[in-house]
C-alpha cells in the first residue's frame, strides 16, 4: 500500500529508530506515513528529516490511550500542531505516568526475586534506540528473557506482564472525550484506532463510536494490519452508517512480527480516506 497511518518506533514500543522505519516504509513502497507512537512525539523529528531526505510524504501521528466504559482505548491523531499547549501539556503527564508504571513494574518483578528488572528494561530499551520515554512492558519481557526469569517473550507476557498479571500496572489515562479534546486543540484530524481489538460487544462498539463521534472525532480504522477481512466488513458498515472517514494502517512495530510497513487489507472504495484531507507537503512545528 501507498499510505501507511499507523507505526510505531523506538520512541514508543517498536523495535527500529524512527528514522529507519521512514527508511524501511520507503523500501516498501509507501508514500504517505504517519508514524504513531504511543503518547509522545519524541520521533517526529528524526522522522522528518528522513522523510525529507527520501521524499516521502510525511504526516504528524500520534496514538493516545484513554480510558472509555472502563476499557483503555487508543485514539489516532494526525496533522495536528506539535507545539500546541494543550497537546504538550498532555503528553508530558503522560510521559510522567508511564515513568512511574515503569518504577512500579521494576518494584513488583524485584519483590518476587527479579532484581534490576527496570534497569534491565531500560538498558534494553536503549539498545533499540535512544528514547527518553519511559521502557514499555515488551522491554521488561526482553529483559526477563536475557535474565533467564523465563524461555521467551511470550511466556513473560503469561506469567507476569499480561493482562490482569503482576506486572500490568495501571495508569491514570485521560477519558476519551478528553483524548478527543486535547487533540481537536492541536488541530488534529482524529481516528478511532482497531475498534475490533476491544472485548467489547457488538452494541457496547456501536455506543463507543457513537461516543467518540459525540467527543468529536473524525475518522475509525477500518483497517488495522492483517485483521479478519469480515470485521474490514463490520467497521466499514459503521464508518458508513456514523459518516465517519476511514483511516488505515499496519500497526507496524517490528520486522518478523505480526505486520509489516504498508501492509493490510484493502480499504473498501466507496469509504471516504482520510488521509484525502491532509493537506500536501504538510509541515509542522517539529520541522
Ligand atoms: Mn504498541
Ligand atoms: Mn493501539
Ligand atoms: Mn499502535
Amino acid at each position: 500500500m501507498e499510505v501507511d497511518l499507523h507505526c510505531h518506533s523506538t520512541a514508543s514500543d517498536g523495535a527500529l529508530a524512527p528514522a529507519v522505519v521512514v527508511t524501511r516504509a520507503h523500501e516498501r513502497g509507501v508514500r504517505l506515513l504517519a508514524l504513531t507512537d504511543h503518547d509522545t512525539l519524541e520521533g517526529l523529528d528524526e522522522a522528518w528529516a528522513m522523510a525529507a531526505a527520501l521524499g516521502v510524504q510525511l504526516v504528524n501521528g500520534i496514538e493516545l490511550s484513554c480510558t472509555w466504559g472502563g476499557a483503555t482505548i487508543h485514539v489516532l491523531g494526525y496533522a495536528f500542531a506539535c507545539d500546541a499547549p494543550a497537546l504538550r501539556q498532555a503528553i508530558a503527564e503522560l510521559h510522567d505516568g508511564r515513568w512511574l508504571r515503569a518504577e512500579e513494574i521494576g518494584r513488583r518483578l524485584e519483590a518476587k526475586g527479579m532484581p534490576g528488572a527496570l534497569a534491565g528494561a531500560r538498558a534494553v530499551q536503549q539498545e533499540l534506540g535512544d528514547s527518553g520515554n519511559a521502557p514499555a512492558r515488551p522491554h521488561f519481557a526482553d529483559f526477563l528473557v536475557r535474565a533467564g526469569h523465563v524461555k521467551d517473550r511470550a511466556e513473560a507476557f503469561r506469567k507476569w506482564l499480561g493482562s490482569g498479571k503482576l506486572g500490568d500496572v495501571k495508569q491514570h489515562w485521560p477519558t476519551l472525550e478528553q483524548a478527543v479534546d486535547t487533540l481537536r486543540q492541536a488541530g488534529a484530524w482524529i481516528s478511532l484506532a482497531h475498534p475490533w481489538h476491544y472485548d467489547f460487544t457488538r452494541s457496547k462498539r456501536r455506543k463507543l463510536i457513537a461516543d467518540f463521534v459525540q467527543a468529536g472525532g473524525h475518522a475509525l480504522e477500518v483497517v488495522n494490519g492483517m485483521q479478519p477481512a469480515e470485521q474490514v466488513g463490520c467497521l466499514a458498515i459503521l464508518a458508513r452508517e456514523f459518516g465517519l472517514l476511514a483511516s488505515a494502517g499496519s500497526d507496524f512495530h517490528a520486522p518478523g512480527d505480526w505486520s509489516e510497513l504498508g501492509m493490510y487489507r484493502p480499504v473498501p472504495e466507496d469509504l471516504s480516506p482520510l488521509w484525502a484531507r491532509f493537506q500536501h507537503g504538510q509541515q509542522s512545528a517539529a520541522n
